[in-house]
């Protein structure tokens, strides 16, 4: 059977359709390249946001569009939470539930047994428009979440907490490395919260000390972290240098009393402590989060209040959300909804903040020398090729060479800032390297 694999959301539910691809060509089945080569068609769809809803409706849509003769199986958060509304959409003929999605290849292949993960050729990236090809994967550690942040659905979709055997995890990584893959992405719901099911409340720890020990992969790099998860003494990870210099530190506001109406176990206080002593052991470090605009009852006051302090961390990166009320959140059922136009207008403005820092950030790097891991050809150049890839610390970068340079960590002079990215200088003699340090 030809199966074709289609994914929205985070980078979870990235790691998830890889996953299954795995567990498909371990079942002998084959990855189509496109839904019209397919018999099979498998949708991870999410529900973060209402426009994420409509985004996996689209893409059940349009595969069955291309090819109305194959099956859709649709999984994820939205399928879990809305089973009836994806059922009924052109083409899905089976829906699987958060609680069944490891199991999904057996259900669907009706087998009795489990498919084996890991032990099994890596899943050829390309198979998906805009899927990066064999550099950097991600690796599932953990899934759900024992928070209850008010404006959440994901952790009502996903169920509690519970983390992945630390020996499967290092068998993955090393499985990963050994087939070429030069950085591993560690995601999870609640990243932080590895471990802590078993009682392990530095369990995150002692999993990317265990990595870094055991396998040889050459990048290391950590998804989302809640800010409340870090441990003291867990920004001494980085003096090894294969752990990338990034942290994705959700804040989502930057206003006590909004913080407090969204259940987050963090404060303005808490998070500037943390950002300093994570700037202090970690040169260079990208930092990035997330932020909700127009949160329910967000007043102007509270938004500027929150504008500050994210103008005061000077983040690389800002992911902002136009809060949408999700069914069976206890922020939906706030009083003091905001009208669309001002969290428009909100959104338009931490989006410039994130741009304005962002081009500061990246200037910052102009003329140092900066490992890269090359992960795909952009395009055609006059010298040949157009590589695109990214450093440690999330920079992105561009580079015209006569070579492809792809899953190569090599290390270039950052000549300039040129549309969002870096451009690097071609040195023929440039040694390539194995590691970022
Ligand atoms: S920590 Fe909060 S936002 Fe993150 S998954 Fe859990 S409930 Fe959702």
């Amino acid at each position: 059977m030809r199966v074709y694999l289609d994914s929205t959301g985070c980078r979870l539910n990235q790691s998830e359709i890889e996953t299954l691809g795995r567990q498909f060509e371990r079942a002998g089945h084959t990855l189509a390249n496109a839904p019209e080569d397919a018999d099979l068609c498998v949708v991870n769809t999410c529900a973060v946001t209402r426009e994420a809803t409509r985004t996996s409706r689209a893409i059940i849509r349009r595969l069955n569009r291309a090819n109305g003769s194959a099956s859709v199986v649709a999984t994820g958060c939205y399928a879990h939470l809305s089973p009836g509304a994806v059922r009924a959409l052109p083409g899905v003929e089976r829906v699987v539930g958060n609680l069944d999605k490891e199991r999904l290849v057996p259900l669907v292949l009706g087998l009795a047994g489990e498919v084996e993960l890991f032990d099994c050729e890596p899943l050829a990236r390309e198979f998906r428009p805009g899927a990066l090809g064999r550099t950097r994967a991600f690796v599932k550690v953990q899934d759900g979440c024992n928070n209850r942040c008010t404006f959440c659905v994901t952790a009502i979709a996903r169920g509690p907490a519970r983390s992945r055997p630390l020996d499967d995890i290092v068998a993955e990584v090393a499985y990963l490395a050994a087939a070429g893959y030069q950085e591993a992405v560690l995601t999870g719901v609640h990243l932080g919260s590895y471990g802590h099911d078993w009682g392990d409340r530095a369990g995150l720890q002692t999993l990317v000390e265990v990595l870094l020990s055991r396998t040889s992969i050459a990048r290391l790099r950590l998804s989302s972290l809640e800010p409340w998860d870090i441990p003291p003494g867990f920004f001494r990870l980085w003096e090894d240098p294969r752990l990338c210099r990034h942290l994705h530190l959700p804040l989502q506001s930057g206003c006590d009393a909004t913080l407090r109406r969204m259940a987050r176990r963090t404060t303005q206080a808490a998070f500037r402590d943390l950002v300093a002593e994570a700037r202090a052991h970690i040169p260079d470090l990208g930092i990035s989060t997330d932020i909700i605009v127009g949160f329910p009852g967000e007043t102007d006051d509270e938004f500027e209040t929150s504008y500050a302090f994210v103008r005061e961390m000077d983040f690389m990166k800002l992911h902002v959300f136009r809060y949408s009320a999700r069914p069976g959140t206890a922020a939906a059922r706030m009083a003091g909804q905001v009208p669309d136009e001002v969290k428009r207008e909100r959104s338009a403005r931490m989006l410039a903040l994130s741009d304005e820092a962002g081009r500061r950030f990246y200037a910052r790097f102009v003329g140092r020398m900066m490992p890269v891991l090359w992960e795909q050809v952009a395009g055609a150049s006059p010298e040949g090729f157009r590589n695109a890839g990214l450093t440690d610390n999330y920079l992105r970068v561009t580079l015209d060479a006569p070579e492809v340079l792809t899953n190569q960590i090599l290390a270039v002079r950052l000549a300039r800032l040129e549309d969002q990215a870096l451009v690097g200088e071609w040195q023929p003699e440039a040694s390539f390297e194995g590691s970022p340090s």
